[in-house]
């Protein structure tokens, strides 16, 4: 077998122009842009192309962006401070914490200060417990990324055995919910798994959000299952690669997502798409007060 391709790459530019369409239709009855805050502390410069990114892809489709970028000397009461001033700034639907922080500033405290309302990453606790209770608010941009490139595809996830390797609170965690939404039967592995590669042959749909180079052999995946890549990786050849060995997994697998175009654009789409929500949401609770 050789597998189809999940286009993320074309599923997310897709995504993106229907939040380009809403965002306008907004700006249309509420006379302003849909607002997105990004705020980025440090130097990382991995961080510094990941901004760049989601600013621009902000610009393109009709939200705005407040670029507020901190030394790495910034203090825990002024990031804080910065965070609060933007839960109350009525410009600002969304709010985005590029990770990781600088040592020394705790990343929990400061996404747990975010106004769920405006968690547009979809990481504070109050979204991951209505994520976990069945009633979604704002979602994970990754995870849900995933199960929107499944729908665009029309696979049907009801009663799959679904292997999410990676239990992170922004990947793993969130998409093992995602998945118990969408009605598949999930495991979880983590470093405490005993035998990763029982868990990935028997699975008919691998997640996989480790963080460690085409790690998943491709001879491990069953005939026919379904390979959502979430990992993004340097490999020994300094190319971008994922978490699941590509060429073996594409001789086996039905359905494949490549890295780099698989799940990364989607992350970035869902992202625009969360802040849209955001704001519509906020607009129609102040105007029920
Ligand atoms: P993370 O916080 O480092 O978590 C990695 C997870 O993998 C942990 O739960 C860890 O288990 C598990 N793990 C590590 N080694 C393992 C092993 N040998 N066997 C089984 N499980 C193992 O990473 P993350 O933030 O979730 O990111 C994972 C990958 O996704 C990275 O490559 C990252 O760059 C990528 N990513 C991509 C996007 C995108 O848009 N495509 C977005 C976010 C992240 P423990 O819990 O036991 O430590």
């Amino acid at each position: 077998m050789t597998a189809n391709i999940l286009d993320g790459k074309a599923v997310a530019a897709k995504q993106r122009q229907k939040s380009a369409v809403r965002a306008a239709e907004f700006k249309a009855k509420f006379g302003r842009a849909p607002g997105l805050a990004v705020v980025k502390v440090g130097e990382d410069p991995a961080s510094a192309v990941y901004v760049r990114n989601k600013r621009k892809a902000c610009e393109e489709c009709g939200i705005e962006s407040f670029a507020h970028d901190l030394p790495a000397t910034t203090s825990r009461e002024a990031l804080l401070s910065l965070i609060k001033m933007l839960n109350a700034d009525d410009r600002v639907d969304g709010i985005l914490l590029q990770l990781p922080l600088p040592k020394g500033l705790d990343s929990t405290e400061i996404m747990d200060t975010i106004d769920p309302a405006k968690d547009v990453d979809g990481f504070h606790p109050t979204n991951t417990g209505l994520l976990a209770q069945k009633r979604p608010g704002l979602r994970p941009c990754t995870p849900w990324g995933v199960i929107k490139l499944a729908e665009e595809y029309q696979l049907d996830l009801v009663g799959l055995r679904a292997c999410v390797v990676g239990a992170s609170n922004i990947v793993g965690r969130p998409m093992a919910l995602e998945l118990l939404l969408a009605r598949s039967t999930v495991t979880v592995c983590h470093t405490g798994t005993k035998d990763l590669k029982a868990e990935v042959q028997r699975a008919d749909l691998v997640v996989a959000a480790v963080g460690k180079a085409a790690y998943i052999p491709g001879d491990w995946i069953r005939d026919g299952a379904i390979v959502m890549d979430v990992g993004i990786n340097r490999g020994a050849d300094g190319k971008l690669c994922g978490d699941v060995e590509f060429a073996g997994a594409s001789q086996r697998a039905a359905w494949i997502t490549p890295v780099p175009g698989g799940v990364g654009p989607m992350t970035i789409a869902m992202l625009l798409s969360n802040t849209v929500d955001a704001a519509l949401v906020r607009e129609q609770r102040a105007r029920a007060k």
